[in-house]
């Protein structure tokens, strides 16, 4: 291992060559696990990285590889188990989708499953396994390996419903569709089934969203029944995102694009692509502008039903879009929806950081996944006022 240092010696290469690395990533218990779970509702596994797809929005392939690395299977529940016996029993998986590559989804569970039944005494019985998914490729079986392993709940991310809006999106390295709504469904019944909670993932405002698509989108996906619906509007453009890529081809150094917007920007986002400039100036235009100051670039789509004056701003705030939102959302189900707020409209923060609930929650001892506490919300905060 060499230490690049941030300056070069004189006359020499900048690597530190005099100190050596000791590499610890076989030392038990070298993270503090215990703390992480006592702070933070859950511990996490990793039982592969990368993601062979190629949604638009997603940075995912870009930051962890566009192949699968697996890792061995045993590894994989040997930590889990290591993890349950420190009393950690809520265990999200940090994979960018769980059930791809899903051959080796089903061997991690069906050892989870083997260990239980050959140990009464396994602390794996205590396993509360939470995990993000895409709606295919999912099976009966794999809904009831999920169940027998002690799955927690199960985070489902469609996105959408409507074709039109979907196709381009989320696709393959190919560019093909590889789920339909009808998939989404079958994953919602067999959790149903199976009693497991399902939080479904909705993000509106990409290219091609309208508020008739809105509408559909948001009245289909209640009628999913999941335990929560979380709906957000707009996405980041990173750099190195199919989406990102295509706006910084779109705007070709010299115009903006319509729904390209941020927040702090204080002129038009135009942004160059890749060959127009260096790759760090390329990077940077998706974070700063050209004087500097911060201006993370988003996209919504310039199709829903804003205001002229919001539309040509690039810094409007696409505050129509949230009120129609809100209001396609029945009073009798927004207890198990999230959605995106603006200052006034509503006492929920579905803002993560310093979120009130979420910190109430950890102080008061909850664990799992964040959201599968959000329908007994108004009761929890009760309790802990
Ligand atoms: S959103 Fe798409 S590209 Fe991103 S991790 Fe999931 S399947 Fe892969």
């Amino acid at each position: 291992m060499r230490q690049v240092l941030p300056f070069a010696a004189p006359g020499g290469e900048a690597v530190n060559t005099s100190t050596t690395y000791v590499r610890r990533s076989a030392t038990p218990h070298k993270v503090d696990n215990e703390r992480y779970y006592r702070t933070g509702g859950l511990g996490n596994i990793l039982t592969k990285n990368g993601c062979v797809y190629a949604c638009s929005h997603c940075v995912e392939p870009d930051a962890k590889g566009t192949q699968f690395t697996r890792r061995e299977v045993a590894a994989v529940v040997d930590e889990i188990e290591s993890l349950t016996d420190q009393g950690i029993y809520d265990v999200h998986t940090t994979d960018s989708e769980f059930n791809l590559a899903v051959a080796h989804t089903k061997a991690v569970l069906t050892e989870i499953v083997r260990r239980k039944s050959a140990d009464p005494a396994t602390s794996l019985h205590g396993l509360r396994l939470w995990v993000y998914v895409q709606p295919t490729p999912f099976d009966e079986e794999l809904a009831t390996l999920l169940a027998e392993a002690g799955c927690g709940g199960i985070n489902l991310a469609p996105d959408h419903v409507h074709d039109d809006v979907l196709d381009g999106w989320k696709v393959t390295g190919g560019g093909r569709r590889y789920y339909t709504f009808e998939d989404t469904q079958r994953v919602c019944s067999f959790a149903r089934e199976r009693g497991i909670p399902t939080m479904v993932e909705v993000l509106l405002g990409m290219p091609g969203e309208t508020a008739d698509t809105m509408r559909e989108c948001v009245k289909r996906t209640l009628d999913l029944g999941a335990t929560v619906t979380g709906y957000s509007l707009g996405i980041r453009a990173f750099p190195y995102s199919p989406l990102g890529i295509q706006l910084a081809q779109d705007c070709d150094g010299i115009r903006t694009v319509r729904g390209l917007q941020s927040n702090t920007a204080r002129e038009p986002i135009v942004l160059r692509p890749k060959g127009q400039c260096s790759t760090v100036e390329y990077e940077r235009q998706f974070m700063f502008d050209r004087h500097g100051r911060y201006r993370p670039v988003y996209f919504l789509s310039p199709e829903l039903p804003e205001d002229r004056e919001t539309l040509d701003s690039p810094s409007g705030r696409w505050a129509k879009s949230i009120e129609l939102l809100h209001d396609l959302v029945p009073e009798e189900d927004l207890y198990r929806v999230m959605l995106p707020t603006l200052p006034g409209l509503t006492q929920d923060d579905n803002n993560y950081a310093d979120n009130p609930f979420l910190l109430r929650l950890i102080e008061s001892g909850y664990t799992g996944a964040f959201w599968s506490h959000w329908p007994r919300r108004a009761e929890i905060m009760r309790d802990v006022a």
